[in-house]
């Protein structure tokens, strides 16, 4: 089984400018490819495959003015140009749009680096050809110090490992293979979660995870974004030249705040999830089941969507998803038209004018009234027993 790992990096001055050179030439190579291509087709041309456009790079780089190029570790523009070329096959069979190209100011600085040249100790991990030079005294800088000690296991097998800036900081995302895990037979009961506006997730067990948006500490947070975004908007209006809006070093210094807080919004909403989701999980239910969640549906409605970004609804079914994949707990998703919110947990008659705005559950046929969000999460439960039962 694969799982995907990240950790966060701390360069020196002199690895922070190398990454950045890295990212840099990952993105002209990329581009460069793209171009390639493009002007390929519109010369009534075919497809370049990989390997040709490789063996083209290559002899683009020996020309006079491209001997930069040689600066950084050959895989990086290698895996690039395998980028662009496989975006560029899929708009070529039709799967997807044609490919942009990558721009300095709107695409996020990232770059491949080979699997087998990196290396892993407790506290460091080590990237090629970060030093210029190859004398044996500066191979030092090609030691980076990680922000987390132990979080990526030494001498596995790695795959795909990536290196991102978010802005603030320098990460790198690699895949490791891990044994599966053995199943285990629990012999509690399955869970039903039903995902809400007003708390984040109900269980069927009674469990209640709040919406951590409506705590003090996130509001204030929203305002200061809120106010920051307004003070931004107003500088703009202010230092309109002929027209046009200017960036001013006031600008880009409230811009990064403003990013800065966002950031930290995001943070705090992953990180909630992933304690909600670790939490489920530890109680080794036999099943989960949870809702199809057609969030572009549930996006038209106006009310809804911003709950549903705020939450995180679709990161949330992801995640808890993989965990039980991981923890070897049945996922099961209850079909779109399973009506576990109109339907009563206790008689099962439907009631069809639930409005979204009810939030007790009030039958007409038995006379219950329920909580209608833990109402849906029993319903759901049930699904699942059902499924598991077939
Ligand atoms: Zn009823």
């Amino acid at each position: 089984m694969l799982k995907t790992l990240r950790v966060m990096l701390i360069p020196n001055n002199y690895q922070n400018t190398r990454l950045f050179q890295f990212a840099g030439t990952a993105r002209f190579a990329y581009n460069w490819a793209l171009e390639q291509e493009k002007k390929n087709y519109e010369a009534g041309g075919k497809f370049i495959n990989d390997y040709e456009l490789r063996k083209r790079f290559t002899e683009f780089k020996q020309e006079a003015d491209n001997k930069w190029l040689y600066t950084v570790s050959n895989n990086v523009c290698k895996q690039a140009v395998k980028d662009a070329v496989d975006a560029y096959k899929k708009f070529f069979k039709g799967l997807a749009e044609h490919p942009k190209y990558k721009s300095r100011k709107r695409s996020k600085p990232s770059f491949y680096v080979d699997p087998i040249k990196i290396k892993f100790t407790e506290t460091h991990l080590k990237l090629e050809n970060i030093a210029e030079s190859k004398k044996k005294n500066r191979q030092s800088v090609n030691w980076f110090r990680l922000a987390e000690h132990e979080r990526i296991p030494i001498d596995a097998k790695y795959s795909n490992p990536r290196v991102s800036y978010d802005g603030f900081n320098w990460f790198l995302t690699v895949g490791i293979e891990i044994p599966d895990p053995k199943p285990v037979v629990s012999s509690n009961d399955g869970i039903g979660i039903d995902l809400g506006v007003k708390d984040l997730a109900i269980c069927s067990t009674g469990h209640v995870y709040k919406n951590i948006n409506k705590t003090s500490r996130v509001r204030r947070l929203k305002k200061k974004q809120r106010r920051l975004q307004r003070k931004i908007s107003l500088k703009y209006e202010k230092n309109k030249k002929g027209g046009r809006y200017q960036k001013t070093r006031n600008i880009i210094k409230s811009e990064k705040q403003l990013l800065r807080l966002t950031h930290r919004l995001t943070d705090i909403r992953t990180n909630y999830i992933q304690q909600t989701t670790s939490e489920i999980v530890k109680r080794e239910p036999s099943f989960i089941v949870m809702e199809d969640l057609n969030v572009s549906g549930m996006m038209k409605n106006r009310h809804l969507a911003r709950a549903v970004q705020e939450q995180k609804f679709a990161e949330f079914y992801r995640i808890m998803r993989y965990k039980c994949s991981w923890n070897c707990v049945t996922f099961i998703t209850a079909d779109r038209f399973y009506a576990s919110s109109k339907t009563c947990s206790i008689c099962g008659n439907i009631k069809k004018d639930l409005k979204l705005s009810d939030r007790t559950y009030h039958c007409e046929h038995c006379g219950a009234v329920i909580d209608r969000d833990f109402n849906a999460s029993i319903n759901l439960y049930k699904y699942g027993k059902s499924v598991i039962n077939h």
